[in-house]
Order: C-alpha cells, then structure tokens, then sequence
C-alpha cells in the first residue's frame, strides 16, 4: 500500500540488508575447560577521545605457533587504514561505497601502530612493513610485517608489547562514529593466522570479512562517564576515573575477535534466556537507541528465537552474553553486522509491524555467532561457509517463526517470505563465478553477494529437498560438532555431509560450488491424442485391411459425431505425452506429477541428466497437466514459471496455485531490485 516508491524503498533496504547483513555473535563462557585452542591472547587498553575520534591502545599480545613450521616473521591486520585514503584497496574496489554508505567527506580513519616490541626484548618497531599479499596496490597500509630476530618456534610463544593510535572514520562501513555513536570494530593490531607455512592475513577488501584464531580477550574500554557501552564478552570490572571517564573492563574466552560500542542514547535492556534441551543460559543484554525505543519488544523476541532455533539446530550457545547493538539511523553502515557475542541490529521507529526487516536482520546477524563465530570460517576465500550457511539458517528460521510465505513483508494482502526474497535474488543475476570463489576475486560485489548469500543458501535448501528435513538436520549438527572452535573449509563441510547422510554427493557439491551454471527444468510438451482408427492403406492389400476394420469405422464416426456435441457410444482412448526438459548445465534427479482429467495421478521420476526426456501413456483419460518439483523441493531452479504446463489453455489457471503470488512478486520484484 503506500506508493511505489515506498514499496522500492523497502525493498531495496531489503535487498541491501541481506547484502550487508554479515555475520554476527556473542561469546563469554566461565573458567571451564577451554573451548578453543587459544592461539592468541589479547591484553588490551583502549581509551576513547569523543573529540578527536581516536583510541589511544596499548596491547600486549602472546601468540602461539602451533604448527610445526617456524615463523620468522609475523603478520598483522590493519583494517582501519582501509579508510584512510581513496588508495586503499577497499576503496578502489568499492568504488568509494559499501552497501550504498558512502564515507563522509574529509572523515577518514587510519590505525597506527607507534611502537612494537618484544616484551623484555627488541624494539621492532622500525622493521614494520607494509605488505599486500592479494593485489599489486603498494599504497595499501590494512596488512603489516613485522620481521622477527628469531623464529617462533614451532609449538613456542611469542609476547609482544603494542601501542597503537586508532582514528576512526565516520560510519560507512561497519566501523567508525556518527555524532555520539561509536561502533569499534575491525579496530586494533590483528595477528593472522600462522597455517600451512604462511600467513593467511589478506588485505580488507570491499567484498569480504575476516579470519582470525581464536583465544582470550581481556580488553578495558574508558569513555566519557555518560557513555553506554557494550562489548564482547562478559564485563569484569567498571571503574570511575578522577577525570569524569569510567573504565569498563570485559573478558571473553575462546573468541577471535573483539568489538565494542558507545553512545550516551543507548537505553540498556538486561534481558536472561535459559532453554532446557540444550541447556542454555545467557544474558541478552539489548542496546536500542532511544530513538528506536518501539523496537525493544521486537529485537528482544527475534534474539530470543535465534537462541532458541540455532541452539536447538546446532548446538547450544555457549557463550554468557549475547549483545545487541542498534544503531541510530543515520549510522545504519555500522548495522547488520557481527561480531563475537555482539552483533549490529537495523531498525527505524517508521517500521511497520508487517516489515519484518528488523526481526531478519537480528536472526541473521545473531546466527553469524554460529558460522563466523563458534565455527572460524575463512570469510576472505570461502564466505559461503559463513554467509550461505547463515542465510539457510536464517531462512529456516524466519519461516518457522514469522510465518512461511510472509516472514519479511506481512503488511494486508502484500506477504512475501525470507525464501521468496532469496530466490527473486538468484533469479534475476547472471551467472559469472562459482559459490567457491575468493571473495574479492568475484566478478562483482553484486556477484559475490548473490552466490555467497542467496545462491549458497538455496543449494543447501535444495540439499535438503533431496535428503529430507531429518537427514540434513544430522548433517548441519555433525558439521557444526565437529567444526566448532576450529577453522573448517568447504571440503569439510563436504565430508561432514556425506558421513552424516551416508551418501555420496561429490557429484551435488562439485556442479553446485564450483560451477557458476544455472539449475532450470522445464516442462515442455503436454499433449493427448485420441486413439483413431488408421486411415489410409494398412497391411499392404487394402481391401484386406478395409474389410477387418469395417466396424470401427462406424465407431470412429460415433465419436467424432460426439465431438460436435451428440451423445458418446463408447470410451475414448488416449495417446498421452508429456516431455520435460533441462534449460540449465546443472544436473539434479527430478520428480514430476502427471495428472489426467478424470483424476489420476502418476508419479514419475528423472535422472535429469539428458537434456529431455518423454513419457508416454495410452489411457482413457485425456491429460490435464504436468507439474516439475511438485513439493517444491528445489528452491534453486531458477524459473519456477515453466515447471508446470496445462494441456491445453483452461480457465483454470496455473495462478491459482499457492505458488502463484510467489511468481508474481519475483517479477515484481526482479524490476525493482536489479
Ligand atoms: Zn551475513
């Protein structure tokens, strides 16, 4: 209702939401034995100065080698000089804009590390290079070297003493401040991960997240005393300072990242979550902005069915806090974003009830914790593992709870589902890179957006079209058991799979990751003849033939007579055809219903691997239709429209199919968004 215009504006916050949303989590758990290896571990001292923008940090840093490979040299992130200068590879390949945020003018950020050393050892700080391991651009500054006198040997320890200067940049990507708002992320020297004989420390790009191992962060955050703060982990101290500055400490086991925020407009909603299978305790600690105060009831509940659904799905949460952080709305580049047991939430008080954006965005960004958090995906060369699988599990979760069909929009007879919304996505791009693709090898940030999100999430529903609900339940709770706290790849998600399900799929995961190809079966002909004498010479002496088919002759001209309108003197027969076809270079066995005038039904099957293939009937009833992946099982084929066909025009259209407001918004909604 409303204009057009309005519907454009939401659905291309939509469209934008589900680009932008990336990940998301929260972790804190209890002197318990350790979850994670603990590679690293993070002392840090972060002072925040409201007028210049900047953190001043200390960091005293020990990292582990736990490979058998010694490091001679050790590799940083430096991701807050992505923002430093048009130079910087994020901004050449963003093109200046991320999600359609724009950086405001002269409101750059930067890091700088002003002194590095070993504690009790070397000064190291004037052998720090900057090194760019994925592209040619000598004026990127987001990866640093740091030569090492001696090699950390294998299974030894390193302990470093850091001072670092943060400038942040005003908020549009993920990070930064607008007016009182601070969202601090991405925000401090980074170790990368030591594995395989080198560093796996990538450049920011504009296309793609993080990697990091996992350890302890104990970090003390000091802002003006009228800040609210949040941040990962569990708070373990606050103290008043002499200069009006309150100092917030906050601890968190087994995570491998930290962020945090501040805003003297937060209002702090302390909220407990307990479950009983699987035991779940945690604090939900919601900071809405009080501008945003008619959302509370909102976020609470979507945060409390992501607890509910991952844990139930997965495992349970382990962590003892999970943040929510709403940003205002004119820093909405910081929104839709996560962090270990932190996440960014999206909402406007002009959000209608039926508009269920804020509720998809705190689902999506909660599960991050799962597939970036608790499960250390590599988001630089695999972000399907993150993304994708998040966005299946989001789907999952948004129809479960907010209602298959409408559980983003719900506003009167305007319903569109979190799948529909997903497939209008896959449908209406062009198909350049495979899911498997480097993120910022991908042709675009559009392309990698729709495969790593969208396109990975409808494979693995398609997945589960054809393992059953049950069988793929047993493969997600395999891989995440196995994977949690570690840092998998694609290939053991793969192997997971197959275990769990007792099958061999090489032939599903090698066409659907690594092939850019399309899945599309169509239905192509649906057709009855009548049975009818044959005419003409038969059998060589023809009036043999004519005197053996004399009787039915008079028959034949009965039932042609009964075409005109007259009385049927005897059945008719049909022959019957239908031909089903594959559009697409991706091969997937199909199920197709045939359905006869006088209601029967058949039931066939298709390997699906030639490029057509017919079958036939000889019945007395006349063919009606054939329907393609009757119980929609395959969200992935692209062209739902041509997977049913009518024998012939009828008056009773296919649009009467529940599908068919389904097919009509993807139309709709293919003109908007693209
Ligand atoms: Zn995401």
């Amino acid at each position: 209702m409303k204009s057009p215009r309005f519907l454009r504006v939401i659905f291309l916050l939509l469209f934008g939401a589900a680009i932008a949303a990336s990940g998301a989590i929260a972790f804190t758990s209890q002197e318990a034995a350790p979850l994670s290896d603990r590679i690293v571990h993070y002392k840090i001292d972060a002072k925040l100065d409201v007028k210049t923008k900047t953190i001043a940090g200390t960091e005293t840093l020990t990292w582990r080698n736990a490979t058998d490979v010694p490091a001679s040299d050790l590799w940083f992130h430096l991701y807050l000089n992505a923002f430093k200068n048009t130079r910087s590879t994020f901004m050449k390949e963003s093109g200046g804009s991320h999600r359609g945020f724009k950086p405001g003018d002269d409101q750059w950020g930067s890091i700088d590390i002003t002194k590095i050393g070993i504690k009790d050892g070397a000064d190291l700080t004037m052998g720090k290079e900057f090194v760019h391991p994925d592209d040619d651009n000598g004026d990127d500054q987001t990866v640093l070297r740091i030569p090492l006198p001696d090699p950390v040997p294998a299974g030894g320890s390193i302990t470093l003493e850091i001072a670092f200067q943060s400038k942040l940049p005003q908020v549009f990507a993920r990070s930064g401040y607008k007016g009182n708002f601070y969202m601090v992320g991405q925000w401090f020297p980074k170790i990368g991960v030591w594995e395989n004989g080198a560093w796996n420390c990538h450049q920011y790009h504009a296309s793609s997240e993080f990697y990091a191992d996992f350890g302890v962060f104990e970090v003390d955050i000091t802002v003006p005393a009228e800040y609210v703060v949040g941040a990962t982990g569990r708070r373990a101290g606050e103290r008043k300072n002499d200069d009006g500055t309150v100092t917030y400490t906050h601890v968190q086991e087994d995570v491998h990242d930290f962020a945090w925020t501040a805003c003297p407009d937060f209002v702090e909603i302390r909220k407990h979550f307990t479950l009983d299978d699987p035991p779940v305790r945690t604090e939900m600690i919601l900071l809405v902005h009080k501008a945003h105060l008619v959302l509370k009831d909102r976020y609470e509940q979507a945060l409390r069915n992501g607890l509910e659904f991952y844990s139930k799905s997965y495992g349970a949460y382990p962590y003892a806090t999970v943040t929510l952080v709403d940003p205002p709305f004119n820093a909405l580049g910081a929104g839709g974003m996560e962090y270990p047991t932190l996440f960014t939430a999206m909402g406007s008080r002009f959000f209608p009830d039926g508009l269920k954006l804020p509720e998809m965005v705190t689902v999506h960004e909660f599960g991050h914790g799962y597939w970036y958090g608790i499960v250390g995906s590599n988001e630089f060369e695999e972000a399907w593992l993150d993304e994708g699988i998040n966005s299946y599990s989001e789907i999952k979760a948004m129809e479960r709870y907010y209602g298959a069909g409408r559980s983003m929009v719900d506003i009167g007879p305007v319903k569109i589902g979190d799948l529909a919304f997903a497939r209008m996505n896959v449908m209406g791009t062009s198909r350049l890179d495979p899911i498997m693709t480097k993120s910022w090898e991908f042709f675009s940030g559009g392309s990698y957006g729709v495969n790593v999100y969208q396109k990975a999430a409808l494979t693995l529903l398609t997945l589960e079209g054809y393992l059953g609900e049950e069988v793929m339940g047993r493969v997600m709770k395999t891989y995440y058991e196995r994977w949690k706290f570690r840092h998998p790849r694609s290939e053991d998600f793969f192997a997971a799979a197959e275990e769990a399900s007792g099958q061999d799929l090489d032939w599903f995961f090698d066409q659907f990751f690594k092939s850019p190809d399309k899945l599309d079966y169509a239905v192509s002909v649906v057709r009855s003849d009548e049975i009818r004498e044959p005419m003409g010479l038969i059998g060589g002496a023809g009036a043999a033939a004519k005197a053996g088919t004399g009787e039915k002759e008079e028959e034949r001209e009965g039932a042609k007579a009964d075409t005109e309108g007259k009385a049927e003197k005897k059945a008719k027969t049909y022959d019957s055809e239908v031909v089903v076809i594959r559009n697409g270079e991706l091969v997937f066995p199909q199920e197709i219903l045939v359905v006869f005038e006088d209601g029967e039904e058949v039931r066939e099957t298709w390997d699906g691997k030639d490029r057509w293939k017919r079958f036939k009937y000889t019945r007395p009833g006349k063919l009606k239709m054939a329907r393609l992946d009757p119980e929609f099982k395959i969200p992935l084929d692209v062209n739902q429209t041509n997977n049913s066909r009518l024998a012939a025009p009828d008056k009773t259209p296919l649009r009467r199919h529940s599908m068919g407001i389904l097919l009509a918004f993807q139309k709709l909604l293919s003109f908007v968004a693209f």
